[in-house]
């Protein structure tokens, strides 16, 4: 029986054992077995009946020794201390495997947004910035967007920020509204760095774009936009799955159509086209040659990976897949392209972002979207020959390149005081 999932027992395990394959010893990487930072707010909101409502909200910033904590904020019922500092810790080691200079962090409020008005969203996020300001900053740690948050969350966080210091600071968060100084391409980053390292994965396995088979769970922010990129680019999306089920059909899923049928607020059960609707188990267990998955932590677990047909596994969600889970598909030969590589795209972009911003200048999409695709293969490559060299998985290649990056850079800053 699977023990009840902790994300961040998750991470220290798997920390360990890429620390281990590196012969480290406990010394060198103590330090990231624990978050430098962890603040827990109450946050005050008046609701638009005029009762006062409490919500609990986290702030964690895990590292900081590669550059300012960087990472995003969650919006979600479910949300927790334990889940806030794994997120966290996948920060530190997503931005080293990029080689962008930052640490790691996360933030999150325990809300499931959809029970809450417009105007009770702003308060709430004004006010969670409010409580986190005195650890935040463009130089100390950058919120960005993450599950249930957007560009208009952060355009509210910004001017939050900014109102409280009496100057416009546009680098506070990454992810904004272009109009306060996002970035162009930084709303589609994440889903098109899908798409991307499933391109050099193919690549590595000579396999050809056209007709390859891909699944995807999740259809926000990642899922969605990796199915629609991947789908425009040759890609046969054969499933998708959000939280009120699953989509298939073999032939392939016209991905502009359902996009826009869900940009208008629906779900997938009610999309009517040539497939059939299924259970989300349907989705994951589908005949397919990827598997996406890019809902939430946990989704491939012991109870399900051997379901899967799929033979690779590109992880577009944070810690989808628990270490249970992983051990039965590396004894099965399935290859997942870990999440702090393939969904590294989202806060690639929002590095670029925060260099624009403190440059005063504005890339165009194209110049964008070059960086990001170069960052993203030099990673990719690292890891790759990183696994191969050391007969590992890419998961155990794709730590131990962040890990090393860290720990170099901490015995190169010494220890204080
Ligand atoms: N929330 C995204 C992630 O998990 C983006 C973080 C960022 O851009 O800072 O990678």
């Amino acid at each position: 029986m699977e023990k009840a999932y902790n994300p961040y027992d998750n991470m220290l395990r798997v920390l360990e054992s890429a620390a281990n394959m590196l012969g480290l010893k406990e010394e060198d990487y103590v330090v990231l077995k624990y978050p430098e930072r962890e603040l827990r707010v109450a946050i005050p909101v008046m609701m638009d009946n005029g009762t006062l409502k409490i919500f609990e909200g986290y702030r964690v910033q895990h590292s900081s020794i590669r550059g300012p904590s960087k990472g995003g904020i969650r919006f979600h019922q479910d949300a927790n201390m334990d889940e806030v500092k794994a997120l966290a810790a996948w920060m530190s080691f997503k931005c080293a495997v990029a080689d962008i200079p930052y640490g790691g962090g996360k933030g999150g409020i325990k809300v499931d947004p959809r029970t809450l008005s417009k105007g009770e969203l702003e308060r709430l996020t004004r006010r969670f910035t409010a409580r986190i300001l005195p650890i935040i900053g463009p130089e100390q740690d950058i919120p960005a967007p993450d599950v249930n948050t957007n560009a208009e969350v952060m355009g509210w966080m910004m001017d939050t920020y900014s109102r409280f210091r009496g100057y416009a600071v546009p680098d506070i968060v990454t992810g904004k509204p272009i109009e306060i100084g996002g970035s162009l391409g930084r709303g589609e980053a994440t889903g098109r760095g899908i798409m991307i390292v499933a391109n050099e994965l193919l690549k590595r396995i000579d396999k050809p774009v056209e007709g390859t088979r891909v699944a995807v769970i999740g259809m926000g922010n990642v899922g969605g936009v990796a199915a629609r990129i991947m789908h425009n680019a040759g890609y046969r999306i054969v499933a998708v799955g959000d939280i009120s089920g699953g989509y298939i059909d073999e032939n392939g899923i016209d991905m502009n159509e359902l996009s826009k049928f869900l940009s208008k607020k629906n779900l997938v059960k009610d999309y009517k086209g040539n497939g059939r609707f299924c259970t989300t188990d349907e989705v994951i267990a589908c005949d397919c040659d990827i598997l996406v998955p890019a809902a939430l932590e946990n989704q491939i677990n012991a109870g399900n990976a051997e379901t899967i047909k799929a033979k690779y596994i590109v992880e577009g969600a944070n810690g989808p897949t628990t270490v249970e889970a992983d051990e039965i598909l590396e004894k099965s030969g399935k290859i997942i392209v870990p999440d702090i590589l393939a969904n590294s795209g989202g806060v690639i972009v929002s590095y670029f972002e925060w260099v624009q911003n403190r440059q005063g200048l504005a890339w165009t999409e194209e110049e964008v979207n070059i960086a990001l695709e170069k960052k993203l293969i030099k990673a990719f490559d690292e890891v790759w020959d990183l696994a191969k060299d050391k007969n590992a998985s890419l998961r155990m290649g794709a730590y131990m390149s962040a890990i090393s990056r860290i720990v170099a850079a901490h015995k190169i800053r010494g220890f204080f005081p």
